[in-house]
């Protein structure tokens, strides 16, 4: 159930369906119903309910994922139906942020992230799973699960309050740590270039390009909470730092949300802005307007931003026309074939802060 039109519920189940193979699964099919709200006991009407078993019966899918947030009840109300593993879009987003996270900042926010996920969800799943799988609590070890899902279930909420206690303590830490660093980078004077933008934009494509790096770039929705940095050059032998953070992905888990912000920070922490935006996506100009809604919300002031539309090669000329004329700094490139990516880099060169210029003055 998604509020807002039908091409936008479609975009959003199409995501829904990219975020599921991200996580590693293979999606089978699909149901849409458009109702005023969803259905308190099984999300979706009933009809449409008994609809669902009768697809998960004939692909033999083990799992169906809803595209909105559910409630214990809902999901309990649904599995009764189909039979079979119910799990919504917010516990997908979280098993793939758990799946990716390398440092030891991001495993912390994602950990946290998941308590604050489970915890209103304890009683609720506990009891729908161990009637599943012949109350056998934590048999589950798939999609949704990963992390501190049923294996944990017996822990009781004062536990895992203090865990998220400890969580919170040692994130604070991390995040210290990690701003000293970038206040040494800061006294170095070296500039710094922050790349944003949706997941999947090419944003880790455009960081290799544009230094060389070899960052893992997956055909994907990729989304990590730690930003990768490294260093680049302008023409004229200017060095930057260009930073990769974090991918936009439709609504985000609330309890995701401050971990992302303070990853969002290395942006407002820059001198520099690059957004990237895939100029072959059906809607750009609304993930254009998603991620600066999501920057204006930060602490600290939005750097300069260069608009990169990236997928120069593959996306409509129509589209880059109208959107190079919609913004003031744009610029088309295709991080895969580099076309355009020389004057990318004239124009980080004319917008990164200009060194301090001495003057001496010599009094006679
Ligand atoms: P990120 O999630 O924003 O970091 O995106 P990635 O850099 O991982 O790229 C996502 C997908 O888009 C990958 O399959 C890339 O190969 C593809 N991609 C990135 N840049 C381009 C481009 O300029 N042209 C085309 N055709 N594909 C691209």
């Amino acid at each position: 159930w998604t509020t807002g039109t039908g091409a936008d519920a479609e975009n959003s189940i199409r995501e829904l369906a990219a975020l599921a193979e991200t996580a590693g699964s293979q999606v089978l099919d699909g149901v849409m119903q458009r109702r005023q709200s969803p259905d308190p006991g099984t999300y979706l009407g009933r009809g449409k309910a008994d609809e669902l078993r009768g697809i998960v019966d004939a692909s033999g899918a083990d799992t169906v994922i809803c595209d909105g947030e559910l409630s214990p009840s809902q999901r309990r109300g649904l599995e009764d139906v189909v039979k079979v593993k119910v799990i919504d879009r917010t516990a997908l987003i979280l098993d793939i942020f758990a799946q990716h996270a390398k440092s030891k900042e991001g495993k912390a926010q994602v950990e946290l992230a998941q308590y604050e996920y489970l915890l209103p969800r304890l009683r609720g799943w506990g009891e729908s799973m161990s009637r599943q799988a012949g109350g056998q609590v934590g048999a589950g070890n798939g999609m949704g699960s990963r992390g501190p899902g049923e294996t944990k279930i017996e822990l009781d909420r004062r536990r895992i309050r203090s865990k998220m206690a400890k969580l919170r303590r040692e994130i604070a830490e991390m995040k210290t740590a990690r701003v000293t660093m970038r206040d040494s980078r800061r006294r170095n004077a070296v500039p710094s270039v922050a790349i944003a933008g949706y997941t999947n934009a090419g944003k880790s494509s455009l960081l290799n390009r544009l230094t060389g790096a070899g960052v893992l770039v997956e055909n994907a929705l990729f989304a990590t909470l730690d930003p990768t940095i490294r260093r680049a050059s302008t023409p004229d032998g200017r060095e930057f730092t260009l930073a990769d953070t974090v991918g936009f992905v439709r609504s985000l888990p609330t309890q995701l949300v401050e971990a992302f912000r303070s990853t969002l920070e290395e942006v407002s922490n820059s001198d520099l802005l690059l957004h990237v935006v895939d100029g072959s996506h059906p809607d750009p100009e609304g993930q254009i307007s998603a991620v600066r809604s999501v920057l204006a919300e930060l602490r600290g002031e939005v750097p300069q931003e260069i608009v990169v539309i990236n997928k120069s090669d593959v996306a409509d000329p129509e589209v880059i026309d109208r959107l190079l004329l919609r913004e003031p700094r744009v610029i088309a490139v295709s991080a895969h074939t580099g076309e355009g990516i020389d004057k990318l880099l004239d124009l980080i060169t004319d917008e990164l802060p200009r060194p301090d210029v001495t003057v001496e003055v010599l009094v006679p």
